[in-house]
């Protein structure tokens, strides 16, 4: 058989698709892994911790034209990767890695298999540029891996085939079964992830109600890891250093991160990932974002537009709410790559 190549360039990426690769090593599939250099110290960092050493890597550094990057990758890919060797391309998510991934599939007449297939907004505007990638990702992909029934029906609105799409649940959850979920005391503290580029023009109001809402509760402890987008550092830096309840830190490793997640008691988020894994333990999570493509109305979450005068408001009123429920199995129950990879051979069969 020939080998799979999976294509992926940032964490959040290798969070959805290291599990799957774990299910092909334990089937003794054969496959392969390109690191597009999308986040650099963030992947690699992913790697190491897994032991893992991608096959092959491109070589990006710091850009900030879409166009440009894309560009490179795909040159890169040219003059390194031999297609004819592969049988299939498996690319995760919405990232520019993703759609790379898809379209080098797509110029060689190589399967594409996506991973987390069928979200959507319909606003190409938010999230930008990960809508419109997912849509172009979907008219090349060959099989579509959803991870709930709200995502296989968009795709099925869409006129893509009944039979290439399958709900199989989040492949995420079957990382933190992999790696074992700590044992945590819950504490009183709000964990805090902010990244979008959307929400680079609200940034300072959003900041400006994190610094109150801190001091107003000086009884908890906010715990902000900040992702390394400078725009982002510099306005924490300026708004948020030097609270005292307010604890800024560099990006977390996924093991720490989620610990800290199952111990806080409310999480003020504008990551897709983050709101996922809030889902799945039933966790209070305030959405900071204008629309999501994630299901946002579960008992224990609260969409809020960063521009709303009452988000200090909703803060308070997520953070009083009792919440009974302690597990969700709306992105399945951690065994989506095993659905996958069982699906995978039927299909190859
Ligand atoms: N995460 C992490 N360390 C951190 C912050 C987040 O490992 O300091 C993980 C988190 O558990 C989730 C993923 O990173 O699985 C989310 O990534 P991100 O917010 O960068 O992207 P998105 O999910 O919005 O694409």
């Amino acid at each position: 058989m020939k080998p799979f190549l999976f294509i992926l360039g940032t964490r959040p990426e290798a969070i959805k698709l290291l599990p799957l690769v774990w299910e092909f090593q334990k089937r003794d599939l054969p496959f392969e892994i390109l690191h597009t250099d999308q986040h650099t110290e963030l992947l690699d960092t992913m790697f190491a911790h897994h032991a893992i050493v991608p096959n092959y890597r491109l070589s990006i550094g710091k850009q900030s034209d879409l166009a440009q990057t894309k560009i490179e990758m795909l040159s890169q890919m040219r003059d390194i990767l031999t297609p004819q060797k592969f049988s299939s391309v498996i690319v995760q998510g919405d990232t520019l890695s993703t759609l790379v991934g898809a379209e080098y599939g797509f110029f060689h007449a190589i399967p594409v298999i996506h991973i987390e297939a069928g979200m959507r907004t319909y606003c190409n505007e938010d999230p930008y540029p990960e809508e419109a990638f997912r849509r172009m990702i979907s008219t090349v992909a060959t099989l579509h891996f959803c991870p709930s029934e709200d995502e296989a029906r968009n795709l099925r609105r869409e006129g893509i085939p009944h039979t290439q799409i399958f709900t199989v649940g989040n492949t995420f959850a079957d990382y933190w079964n992999t790696i074992s979920k700590p044992n945590v005391t819950p504490k009183k503290q709000i964990l805090i992830t902010l990244h979008r580029r959307e929400n680079l023009s609200y940034i300072d109001r959003i900041f400006d109600a994190l610094a109150e809402l801190s001091k107003e509760l000086n009884e908890y402890h906010f715990l902000f890891p900040l992702h390394p987008n400078p725009a982002i550092v510099s306005c924490a830096e300026a708004h948020l250093r030097g609270v005292s309840n307010f604890c800024l830190t560099a990006p977390m490793k996924p093991d720490e991160f989620y610990r800290e997640l199952l111990r806080s008691e409310m999480i003020v988020t504008d990551s897709g990932g983050v709101q996922e894994e809030c889902i799945f333990h039933a966790k209070k999570i305030l959405i900071l974002r204008k629309v999501s493509e994630r299901r946002s109305n579960f008992p224990f979450s609260i969409l809020v537009d960063p521009e709303d005068p009452f988000l200090k408001n909703k803060f308070y009123t997520l953070l009083k709410q009792p919440n009974k429920e302690s597990h969700s199995d709306y992105y399945g129950r951690g065994d989506s790559a095993k659905k996958i990879a069982d699906i995978l051979l039927k299909q190859k069969a």
